[in-house]
């Protein structure tokens, strides 16, 4: 009789519960849906309580009907532990999407599997001294089943103890004590039903603790509101880092151009030119690394791989260190694998970034001693993995600065290195790359020794290259494009000044309209041009715009190259999917350049 008081009591008092939980607004999240399960589950469970309170006294102990409800009560008292597991594993341990479906598949089979033999495994009824209790197979598969779980659920608590104390869960370990002393209770006393008194009272602790609604809400409000702060800091921080970067080219450039004016010897002015053009090369490297991290973060970086020289690309890796060494009292040495294939399949222009930044890096940060590259290969059928390493005697880095050295904008002992320049992307880049490529790379660094950085990536081995017998098939046809006629629009005067000296070099006759009125105006005044070069950021009427004014007039077929500084990621594709023909970023190449020109006026 105590024990149906009891049922009833905690029937009321979850009644209670579940209407407070399920009319408030809830974070949706794994861990809080699994406890709406519990609670819902618990529920059930108390109704089978009281119902079957009942029916033992209107049927027969041994009555069909008792049967299945002690069936289906062992049922929930099995789901019930089930589920608060799953529940202490999810909130320990970090599993990762693909995971998460496998696990799920085989937590359902287990599950169906041992409610099958629930429902087959005999039960018998005990009726004595007005106590009821069920045993036999059934009951002791349950109890078997409940005590694992009860072990189980311990060995995760203790192993993930400090992500549980960090996540504030530890009521949860108060929980799985009382349940364990209810199961041993109830095992030696089955008459007395505790068990099912203690998941109440587990629910109930849950609510006023880990799972309370509205304590949750508050708590993903403040994740969101560091979240947002600490996006707010890394904004701040990325700007007076780029304002400083950017600056220090522009300096360069702005001082040598005033020097030049001044100038009067040719040779001294050449000088400051090459100057300006090594200032100008670092601000595009600054852009680059930018718009590298913006295509990495929208997902938009791809791999290309194409059939390549290896040889070839380490020997232009080499040279350009060489030029980087400048005149700094450090010894290059390059050990490269004598037994390189031929020819390997890879993206070999984000290869080349990934070794440039490290070979750039160790340059940077060693004053005095050595460099040393060295690449080795491991064949395995038709595979090559090369291992290359970069070593150097520089100013090293800190132990408890390794784990950050992939993070972007993440530069170390700035002060110290202040003249040193750097905009602490390059790492995080190189790092992204190796993942998309399959690589790994390994520091191993002594602060005040020097530091080492080992790549490994696969890259497939090519017995028969194409490109070889292209070469020797097509001879290079070398096309007259002098005469033609190019139109470049763009509404910056320095820009097009820039343009029309450029195309120069080549004796185009050049046309120069500052907005795509003018252009649109020539085109239907029956000017013939063979390319049209459009910048798209334009006041009043964009390339964009003009372009499609363009397409819409009679027998208009002149090629029309986007020409912009609009060069942020898949920026390219989106040209291109507007019709233009080609693309071209600012600053200009002179390769690319010359490239669409071969490519269209032709
Ligand atoms: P950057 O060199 O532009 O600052 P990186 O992402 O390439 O950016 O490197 C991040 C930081 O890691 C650097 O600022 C520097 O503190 C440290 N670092 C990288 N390479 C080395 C090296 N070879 N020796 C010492 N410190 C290094």
């Amino acid at each position: 009789m105590i024990s149906f008081i009891f049922s009833v009591c905690c029937l009321l008092f979850l009644s209670c519960l579940l209407f407070i939980y399920f009319s408030k607004d809830r974070v949706d999240n794994i861990e809080t849906r699994i406890y709406s399960y519990l609670l819902v589950i618990n529920f059930f469970g108390l109704i089978i309580d009281v119902i079957g309170y009942g029916f033992l006294n209107v049927f027969d102990a041994t009555s069909l009907i008792n049967v299945i409800i002690s069936h289906i009560y062992l049922i929930y008292y099995f789901t019930w532990g089930y589920i608060l597991t799953i529940y202490i594993f999810i909130i320990s341990m970090s599993i990762n999407n693909s995971k998460k479906e496998k696990y799920r598949k085989l937590v359902s089979i287990f599950y169906f599997f041992v409610i099958l033999l629930l429902i087959c495994l005999p039960i018998n009824i005990n009726y004595t001294n007005n106590y009821a209790y069920s045993e036999g197979l059934g009951v002791s598969l349950v109890y078997l089943l409940s005590g694992l779980l009860v072990i189980a659920n311990i060995i995760c608590m203790i192993k993930y103890y400090k992500k549980i104390i960090i996540k504030k869960y530890t009521p949860l370990f108060a929980l799985l004590i009382l349940t364990t002393i209810s199961l041993i209770i109830q095992t030696y006393h089955p008459e007395i039903t505790l068990l099912l008194t203690c998941h109440t009272f587990v629910t109930f602790l849950m609510f006023f603790t880990i799972e309370n609604p509205d304590v949750k809400m508050i708590e993903q409000l403040n994740i969101a509101r560091e979240q947002a702060e600490r996006a707010n800091k890394a904004k701040t921080d990325f700007l007076s880092n780029m304002s400083h970067e950017i600056r220090t080219p522009l300096n360069a450039i702005d001082g040598f151009s005033q020097l030049i004016l001044e100038e009067d010897s040719i040779d001294e002015i050449k000088d400051e030119v090459r100057d300006i053009m090594a200032a100008s090369q670092n601000l595009l490297e600054i852009v680059n690394g930018i718009l590298d991290i913006s295509k990495i973060e929208a997902n938009k970086l791809e791999i290309v791989n194409v059939e390549y020289e290896p040889a070839k690309v380490f020997d232009e890796l080499v040279k350009l260190t060489k030029g980087r060494l400048g005149d700094k009292p450090l010894e290059f040495r390059v050990n490269i694998a004598k037994d390189l294939p031929e020819y390997l399949n890879g993206d070999y222009v984000r290869l080349k970034q990934i070794v440039l930044n490290l070979l750039t890096n160790a340059v940077k940060y060693t004053k005095e001693g050595f460099i040393e590259f060295n690449v080795d290969t491991v064949r395995k059928d038709k595979v090559c993995r090369l291992i290359i390493s970069v070593k150097d005697s520089g100013i090293g880095i800190k132990k408890e600065n390794i784990d950050k050295l992939f993070t972007k904008f993440e530069r170390f002992d700035v002060d110290k290195n202040m003249t040193i320049e750097g905009t602490g992307l390059g790492l995080a880049i190189t790092k992204k790359l190796l993942d998309l490529m399959h690589g790994t790379i390994v520091v191993d660094s002594t602060y005040g020794k020097g530091s080492k950085f080992t790549v490994a990536i696969d890259q497939k081995i090519v017995t028969n290259p194409k490109t070889k017998k292209e070469e020797v098939k097509v001879k290079p046809k070398k096309v007259s494009i002098k005469g033609k006629k190019v139109l470049i629009v763009d509404d910056n005067a320095i820009n097009l000044k820039v343009a029309a000296r450029l195309l120069s070099t080549y004796n185009l006759q050049t046309e120069e309209v500052a907005s795509g009125f003018e252009c649109l105006d020539k085109i239907k005044n029956g000017e013939v041009y063979d390319l049209i070069l459009m910048d798209d950021m334009m006041p009043k009427l964009s390339g964009v715009e003009t372009f499609k004014k363009l397409k819409e007039m009679e027998n208009f077929n002149t090629p029309v190259i986007a020409l912009t500084a609009n060069a942020i990621a898949g920026m390219k594709e989106n040209y291109l999917k507007e019709g233009f023909n080609d693309y071209i970023s600012k600053p200009i190449d002179k390769k690319e350049l010359e490239r669409v020109l071969n490519t269209y006026l032709k």
